[in-house]
């Protein structure tokens, strides 16, 4: 059959485990044999140490060698990629975001969650903008630049390629950014009514952090007469729910210059001359040393301080130390908002690094809500990993 045309790959006898459990990624060291040379990004056929077939994936150098996109006999055409755009727009149709004309900002695509490893595809407001992880989807990028476009229609005036900084550094394949469809047009979004301008071309990740959508809403509703932080802010997102929320005072922190020009741009889009607002450029760890008692709502919002497992412990050792400080001066009655976005660090482990840092400020501390990420990064079932976004609202006595 066609799938004989894909360099076969046999896995260790035992490693077939997570892949019969459909789990997407197989290490490295999980692989017998393979016959025949395979380069970065070709698909690879997938078989247990007793030959049954496994599954089918894109092959690159690394620690994940294998990330399977069907675990089905299937040959990947441009109608298997069709299908699953297909489905990814699908979801987000019937969870309301592509109509909805207070928020036209949201994710398509969300890569293993939406069964298609190494692609995450943002939608601004018209622009889709894809940031390619793995070579093998860069590599079939006009497929899915054509699948976008049947799919979206209408809707979709401009597609972004921003995967220059997120392909693996050391493969021969280049990606430099730019336009794959169409031309920069409006960089305008509403998110819940607010707007925001968005630099998907020079801005961090894919111009703006969609996952904190929901969260922000949830700062909005505790803001009242409260004087907060947004620690971390990047393009002042919390801050101007807490702003439309009734907060008295809004302190924006981040340590990136360029950060602080787009809140305050944004700021002025949203609520011209407001003078409860400050930004501020600054070290997050120096900025917390002494904040006194200044604030009664704290918003914690780092960037991932764990980006591989080894780092893991050091990541731990940052999240206790922001939280500590956080907690020893809050505001008696205060209300702390506290995330993490590592991918490595588990709900738990950053529970046990919240925890140990209430305990040090000895501090009475009490769970309001327990937050992750909103529905349009869905996290598949079969891979826990996807569920990156950890948050915690703690009532600070
Ligand atoms: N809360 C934001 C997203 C935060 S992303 C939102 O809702 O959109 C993390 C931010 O932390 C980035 O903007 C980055 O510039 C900033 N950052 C990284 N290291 C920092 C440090 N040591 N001190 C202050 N800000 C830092």
């Amino acid at each position: 059959m066609m799938l004989d045309n894909y360099i076969k790959i046999v896995l260790k006898s035992g490693k077939d485990q997570p892949v019969k459990r459909f789990h997407p990624w197989i290490f490295s060291g999980a692989i017998k044999k393979m016959y025949g040379s395979v380069s970065e990004g070709d698909l690879v056929t997938v078989y247990s140490n007793k030959d049954e077939f496994l599954g089918i994936g894109h092959y690159q150098i690394g620690s994940i060698a294998i990330r399977i996109v069907s675990f089905k006999e299937v040959v990947p055409n441009y109608g298997f990629w069709k299908n699953k755009i297909e489905s990814a727009w699908n979801l987000r149709k019937n969870l309301g975001y592509t109509k909805n004309i207070k928020t036209n900002v949201f994710r398509l695509v969300h890569a293993e969650g939406d069964g298609m490893p190494g692609l995450i595809i943002d939608f601004y407001n018209g622009t889709a903008v894809m940031q390619m992880h793995s070579i093998g989807m860069y590599l079939i990028r006009e497929e899915l630049v054509k699948a976008l476009q049947e799919v979206v229609g209408d809707k979709l005036k401009a597609i972004y390629n921003k995967s220059a900084k997120t392909l693996p550094f050391k493969s021969d394949v280049k990606s430099e950014d730019g336009y794959l469809y169409g031309e920069k047009s409006e960089t305008e979004v509403l998110e819940y009514g607010l707007k925001f301008k968005v630099d998907w071309e020079l801005g961090q990740k894919t111009g703006f952090f969609i996952d904190q959508r929901e969260n922000r809403l949830l700062v909005q509703k505790y803001s009242e007469n409260r004087d907060v932080l947004n620690m971390f802010c990047y393009t002042g997102g919390f801050s101007f729910y807490a702003l439309k929320g009734g907060a008295n005072s809004v302190h924006s922190v981040d340590s990136s210059g360029k950060a602080i020009d787009l809140t305050r741009e944004n700021v002025e889009l949203n609520f011209p001359e407001d003078t409860r607002h400050e930004a501020i450029v600054a070290d997050g760890f120096e900025y917390l040393k002494d904040i006194e008692d200044k604030y009664d709502l704290i918003i914690l919002d780092p960037p991932a301080f764990a980006k591989h497992r080894n780092t893991l412990p050091q990541a731990l050792k940052g999240y206790k130390r922001i939280n500590t400080r956080a907690f020893e001066q809050i505001r008696k009655g205060g209300i702390l908002f506290t995330f993490s976005c590592s991918q490595v660090v588990s709900k738990e482990r950053f529970r046990e690094a919240v925890f140990s840092a209430a305990a040090i400020s000895g501090r009475n501390v009490r769970i309001l809500h327990q937050l992750n990420q909103p529905t349009d990064h869905p996290v598949n079932i079969y891979h826990p990993e996807g569920e990156y976004l950890k948050g915690l609202v703690l009532y600070v006595e």
